[in-house]
């Protein structure tokens, strides 16, 4: 990817370093969808942890009341390398220019569509944070939360995404693009209905959602791909072949073989390889949100 040279966000907040402090959680912040999120394990288990949260994204329980304080994110960015980031830090560089390239693709769809986008701001961390969505350990992968609008990552998880096959700049860029889907379907309204449905609903059922859910977000990282090339020529040979690989390497079903687990489709919350494959390429072939439409599409 050809990144070095783009402008940087400054909607990216460092808390590396920083106490999660985890002891004085509130303990009333609702509880995410991640299995044994926070919960500590050693080796396999750790990983098969890091692996069930990869891409969990957005944290369906976490809607909660109060505003999302958007007048604080700041829409205007600096020019390349004058954001308040050490400018050695070459992950932290990477991931304030890819959410860059995220306002700056999705500030002119919604435009079209006769709406307002409102960036997401991106905080970093290490080891755990606490959000509006309650304690998250770094193993749950990287998140976002739509109770305070606002996505989280521990930058030592692009380390981990090599470990498991997933390497590569793009496939970096892609978590993030993902996670900034998350944020649009909660400016859409997306996360609320489909949070209101899965209560309704049987726990497979609710399963289902949360696949159509992952998948539109999965969908909408494509369609930021496909603009970021367009606008700021992002691409180099071989990233499209990085994302559609990292996709395959986080469907539920490569997960669950990998962890030596019985392949159970009922109970997916990201969808299969193939579907992930499928709806990241949807979003990256046409560019237009309006082809997202999972939940009305068998793929
Ligand atoms: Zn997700």
């Amino acid at each position: 990817m050809r990144w070095k040279n783009l402008r940087r966000s400054r909607n990216v907040e460092d808390r590396r370093g920083m106490s999660a402090g985890r002891g004085s959680s509130r303990g009333a912040g609702p509880r995410g969808t991640g299995m044994g999120r926070g919960v500590k394990v050693g080796g396999g288990g750790m990983l098969l942890l890091l692996l069930a949260g990869l891409f969990l994204g957005q944290d369906l329980t976490g809607l909660v009341s109060g505003g999302p304080g958007l007048t604080q994110t700041q829409s205007q960015s600096p020019r390349s390398g004058s954001n308040n980031l050490p400018a050695n830090d070459d992950a932290a560089q990477f991931v304030s220019a890819i959410m860059a390239t995220t306002e700056d693709v999705w500030t002119p769809l919604f435009q079209q569509a006769g709406k307002q986008y409102q960036p997401p701001k991106l905080v970093l961390f290490n080891d755990g944070v606490r959000s509006a969505c309650g304690f998250t350990s770094s193993a749950a992968g990287p998140f976002y939360c739509p109770g305070d609008y606002q996505a989280y990552i521990d930058l030592d998880f692009f380390d981990e995404l090599q470990r498991m096959g997933a390497g590569g700049d793009f496939a970096g860029a892609y978590v993030l693009a993902h996670e900034v889907g998350h944020h649009v379907q909660n400016l859409l309204g997306v996360s609320m209905s489909v949070q209101r449905r899965q209560r309704q609903v049987s726990k497979v059922e609710s399963n289902a959602l949360s696949v159509r859910a992952e998948l539109q977000a999965d969908c909408y990282a494509g369609v930021w791909a496909h603009h970021a090339h367009k606008q700021m020529q992002l691409l180099e040979p071989g990233d499209l072949e990085e994302g559609m690989n990292a996709a395959a390497q986080i469907g539920d079903d490569v997960l669950m073989k990998n962890a030596g687990r019985r392949v159970r489709p009922e109970s997916f919350t990201h969808g299969s390889a193939k579907q992930r494959q499928e709806w990241l390429y949807i979003g990256l072939k046409t560019g237009d949100p309006n082809q997202c439409d999972t939940f009305n599409s068998n793929t």
